[in-house]
């Protein structure tokens, strides 16, 4: 009767719990826990969780999982494997790397706690300074450092303008004077392919992005590509034709 089965995740509700007795987690942790949440089929690889707070390295990934998994699997008394994070992700090497997959009973905890709203996905602006940091000679920086970058913002713009180079909305237009010269600057290099001495180039790495195209860029890790996010936006647009479904608003006249 009192066997303990050390395979079974545990409820959501006692997920809820844990966490709520874990307590505050770091920004990193809970941007990386919001964006595997989005991930498709919530599977994600510790390099690629890194690599959207602004890390090089899965390290971070690695660290961070791996403590609230250890604080987790203690207050449940649940320890499924060999590694720390076994009490909230599952494990697979399909493809000689290892793919993580929330725990269904832990992405559901995650919801109920609120931490996995879609609509509080950070953007890469928000995430904190203190994604940037030094180790050893070489300097890491984050995305969002690129893309607010004021000489290299200005720049991008100078070449583009401040129409978001996906969907051509224009703060300008919409707002009048408060919209003029607002615009996001996505920074369109993969931080995982950036080493060393990387300096930005404005008009090859960066692009004027609305907000809600750039929070659609980065709905997934790695982000679409610009013109991935074009194509899914024409491809609504032919599939629900603005205007066209409606039937013209002309008035009924009774003889
Ligand atoms: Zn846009
Ligand atoms: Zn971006």
């Amino acid at each position: 009767m009192s066997t303990s089965d050390h395979t079974k995740s545990p409820t959501p509700e006692k997920y809820v719990d844990a966490l709520r007795r874990v307590g505050d987690l770091s920004d990193n942790l809970v941007q990386m826990l919001r964006l595997h949440f989005h991930a498709n089929n919530r599977t994600s690889t510790a390099d690629e969780l890194a690599v959207a707070v602004g890390y090089t390295h899965r390290s971070v990934a690695n660290s961070l999982y791996g403590r609230l998994g250890r604080q987790i699997g203690e207050l449940l008394d649940f320890d499924p494997g060999s590694v720390r994070v076994d009490s909230i992700v599952l494990t697979t090497k399909p493809e000689g790397r290892w793919l993580w997959t929330l725990r269904p009973e832990f992405a559901s905890a995650l919801q109920t706690i609120g931490w996995v709203d879609s609509s509080h996905v950070l953007l890469p602006e928000e995430i904190g300074a203190t994604a940037e940091f030094k180790e050893g000679a070489s300097l890491r920086v984050t995305v969002n450092v690129y893309e607010r970058n004021a000489d290299a913002r200005r720049e991008c713009i100078a070449k583009y303008g401040t129409d978001c180079c996906i969907c051509g909305f224009s703060f300008r237009a919409k707002f009048g004077d408060i919209g003029d010269g607002f615009i996001h600057v996505h920074h369109l290099k993969p931080l995982s392919e950036i080493d060393g001495e990387y300096t930005v180039d404005p008009v090859t790495d960066l692009r004027p992005v609305c907000p809600n195209c750039h929070a659609m860029l980065h709905r997934r890790v790695p982000a679409y590509t610009i013109s991935e996010i074009q194509a899914i936006l024409k491809h609504q647009k032919t599939a629900e034709p603005c205007g066209e479904r409606e039937p013209p608003m002309t008035p009924v006249l009774k003889s």
